[in-house]
């Protein structure tokens, strides 16, 4: 059961935005396909371990101290925790005496001394709330196209060729779960942190963006409007103009979270859309009207809700 499902990570769906709206450099280009990568990996994880009767709470940032950690995926089950931290990584690396390598040599980030301060900083943080619960933390590699050389096998990695008997061997695992697994399960969720201090993403302001419409399957920027639908020109994807204009909105606000959503903002995002006043007939079916006149701007109501 999970207790907290997995979203899109906001960075990741920031990129993918600016993606279609700007010219990302190579390395902005490189951070989003690492970003899509990852996300697909623990996807993967998640699909495999769906049926596990336990508790599972993926995307967690927690703080212990100063310190703040971040977990991919942690399990609760009657005598231990896991701590899953998955790799999608493709290609062939080298693991030795605490170098992580790809196979020409780069040294990159230790994958396993990160994950082995985030058991740390858990055990630290459990201790503080009372729970003494063994933990245990593994580092799972995913994707078949990975191969590690490494001189002797670690036990917390979980290769490729393992993954099918590590995930059988948590269907094994004791389940039986009582009121304090809920209430540690309650407050993990309660103490995780929304904002990410550690998210970079590349500069952006609102007049560079590319504005007009684009479709909601393959962003292209061809689409037709015709009165109640959007046709992509591209892939031929339909989709009802309320929710294209909804999902734009969508865009905006998560782009810019401090922004005020006006019917003339929302009109010179979308570009295609006319006449204005259909705009605000939409907007209206879904966001109350705050404000007077030019200074009038839309809520989502929903939001205060949360
Ligand atoms: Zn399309």
């Amino acid at each position: 059961m999970f207790k907290k499902a997995r979203s899109i990570p906001t960075e990741l769906v920031i990129l993918r935005i600016l993606d279609y709206r700007t010219d990302l450099s190579e390395k902005e280009k490189q951070q989003l396909s690492k970003k899509e990568k990852g996300y697909e990996g623990e996807l993967k994880f998640d699909t495999l371990i769906n049926q596990l009767d336990t508790l599972v709470i993926n995307d967690l940032l927690l703080e212990v101290g100063d310190t703040l950690f971040q977990i991919d995926t942690l399990i609760i089950f009657y005598g231990r925790i896991y701590l899953i931290d998955v790799k999608n990584f493709a290609g062939e690396y080298c693991y030795d005496t605490g170098m992580f390598k790809t196979i020409t040599g780069s040294e990159m980030k230790d994958p396993l001394l990160q994950l082995n301060r985030c058991h740390s900083s858990l055990r630290q943080l459990l201790q503080k709330y009372g729970y003494n619960l063994p933990i245990e933390a593994y580092l799972v590699f995913i994707n078949p196209d990975f191969t590690l050389f490494q001189p002797s096998q670690h036990p917390q990695i979980i290769l490729p060729t393992q993954v099918n008997s590590f995930i059988k061997k948590l269907y094994k695992m004791p389940s039986k779960l009582s009121d304090k697994h809920l209430k540690l399960a309650d407050l993990l969720v309660s103490l995780h942190k929304t904002e990410n201090p550690y998210v970079r993403l590349p500069k952006y302001n609102y007049d560079t963006l590319k504005k007009g419409m684009t479709c909601g399957s393959c962003h292209s920027f061809d689409v037709a409007v015709s009165r109640s639908k959007l046709t992509c020109g591209d892939c031929g994807c339909e989709e009802r103009v309320e929710s294209a204009v909804f999902r734009h909105v969508d865009e905006l606000r998560i782009l810019f979270p401090d922004i005020k959503i006006t019917t003339n903002l929302v009109y010179e995002w979308c570009k295609v859309i006319n006449p204005k006043k259909k705009i605000r007939k939409i907007l209206l079916k879904k966001f109350a009207l705050h404000g007077h006149g030019k200074y009038s701007y839309f809520v989502d109501d929903s939001d205060d809700l949360v």
